[in-house]
């Protein structure tokens, strides 16, 4: 069976990130997964970055791969704030950066991963198998997507999750309900409505809260009362945004009570205008049950005490996402339940190790435990650079590294070893 010292499932910023810096170390390593997926096929095209252009780099260990240095080459005009950041830009910028930095990318899933007398066997999607010694999930939110109980039980075509888009062809002359009241839901509705749907937003809270306009040019006393920071701004962003081993080193109790107060349901600045007039909005409304009559979606809503009926031919739940590792299921049952503590949030080292050595977690899988910070690209600059140095240093020092490091990261073609599915 074919050997590499790590093997990073994900292929994303954080995939993408931490594999520029292995290479950097010299750490043979396979990187596993369809480039850029989650940005490709489930976010919609013509959508707009929420992160401000400076805080939406991925991290190399040396200088020249920037989200500027990008545009540069490109002769396009960079401004790091206040930037509208278009999507496919931002995909093309991170295969840009994949093209020169990242190691070989295998374009397959994961299937099974077990972990076997001191290492790991991961079973890929097409057959073939791989050996390593350690393992990094780096898997985004995809896989947490969470929806509404009263919004479960419908079947696909007239109920799906904000996190499954992807082109919105399929909704135009249509008439959509989003529920939810945060980017993705905000996002969506002006998407669906500027392509000729009608969209319906309902959302629990009172209003949206918008981000104003950042201005680019302040004072220095204005910066440095309130300076910027890849979160947002003010010193508690900067304290978020730049020092999660600090976040690390809170309890639990207190991190958990961050992460419920931070970075709640808004819009984006440059979405009020798209939004505001132009779509329905019921506000302090709650949806309380849900069924499909006469090929429509009926929700029962209830505002204010007063119950009501809201009919769509499709409800999309912009509901956001919970972490639960339990959701990864090519992980073997052996290693969730060493991992999951807490309703599935793995405990994480300060070098974001779980408990079972060698296997690491990265990206907003992480964020309960380095803060919201994760939930971003811009976390991919602490990660990165960390899991790095960590699995670095351990090769160097492990007994074992001899028979590893001479590995080339290659993948043995199609296996008759079904053994570890
Ligand atoms: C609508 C939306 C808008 C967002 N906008 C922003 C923004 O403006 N700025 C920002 O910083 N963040 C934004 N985010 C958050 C951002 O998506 C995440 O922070 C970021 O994608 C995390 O990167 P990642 O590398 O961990 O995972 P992802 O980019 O999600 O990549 C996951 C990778 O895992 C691979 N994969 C999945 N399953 C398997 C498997 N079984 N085996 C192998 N590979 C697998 C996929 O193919 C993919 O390559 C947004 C999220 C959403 C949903």
């Amino acid at each position: 069976m074919s050997l590499t010292d790590t093997a990073i499932i994900g292929a994303g910023p954080y995939g993408f990130s931490l594999s520029a810096h292995l290479r950097a170390a010299s750490v043979p390593h396979q990187i596993l997964g369809q480039p850029m997926d989650a940005w490709i096929n489930y976010m919609p095209p013509g959508m707009l970055l929420r992160s401000e252009a400076f805080a939406s780099n991925l991290h190399a260990p040396q200088r020249g791969f920037t989200l500027e240095d990008y545009y540069r080459e490109k002769g396009m005009r960079y401004q790091p704030m206040g930037m509208e950041l278009p999507l496919e830009t931002f995909v093309d910028y991170a295969l840009w950066f994949q093209s020169k930095l990242v190691g070989d990318i295998q374009a397959v899933d994961v299937a099974k991963v077990r972990y076997i007398g001191g290492h790991f066997q991961l079973a890929l999607s097409d057959g073939r198998s791989l050996n390593a010694r350690k393992v990094v999930i780096a898997l985004g939110l995809k896989d947490f997507a969470q929806t509404p109980a009263v919004l479960q039980g419908l079947p696909e075509r007239y109920a799906s999750h904000s996190a499954l888009y992807g082109d919105l062809a399929w909704a135009r002359g249509k008439d959509i309900v989003i529920v939810g009241g945060g980017q993705s839901a905000l996002g969506l509705a002006a998407l669906l409505h500027e392509q000729g749907s009608s969209v319906h937003l309902i959302m629990r809270e009172a209003d949206v809260i918008w981000h104003p306009r950042p201005q680019t040019s302040r004072g220095i006393l204005s910066r440095l009362a309130r300076p910027d920071a890849g979160l947002g701004r003010g010193w508690r962003s900067v304290l978020l945004s730049d020092y999660p081993q600090l976040f690390h080193m809170l309890d639990h109790r207190r991190r958990k009570q961050i992460m419920e107060k931070s970075f709640g349901a808004s819009g984006a600045w440059w979405l009020r205008d798209r939004v505001v007039g132009k779509v329905k909005i019921s506000f302090e409304t709650e949806v309380c049950s849900a069924a499909v009559e006469n090929d429509r979606v009926v929700l029962r809503v209830i505002r204010e005490g007063r119950e009501s009926s809201v009919a769509a031919d499709h409800v999309i739940a912009a509901t956001g996402f919970t972490t639960d590792i339990r959701q990864h299921k090519f992980l073997s049952k052996e290693i969730l339940d060493t991992i999951s503590a807490d309703g599935g949030l793995p405990e994480l080292t300060s070098n974001f190790e779980t408990k079972v050595r060698g296997l690491y977690v990265i990206g907003p899988a992480s964020a309960h435990s380095f803060g919201p910070v994760m939930r971003f690209v811009y976390g991919a600059r602490h990660a990165a650079p960390c899991v790095a140095r960590h699995i670095a240093g351990s090769l160097q020092a492990g007994a074992t590294a001899d028979a590893w490091s001479s590995a080339e990261g290659r993948i043995l073609e199609r296996t008759s070893d079904s053994s570890i599915l």
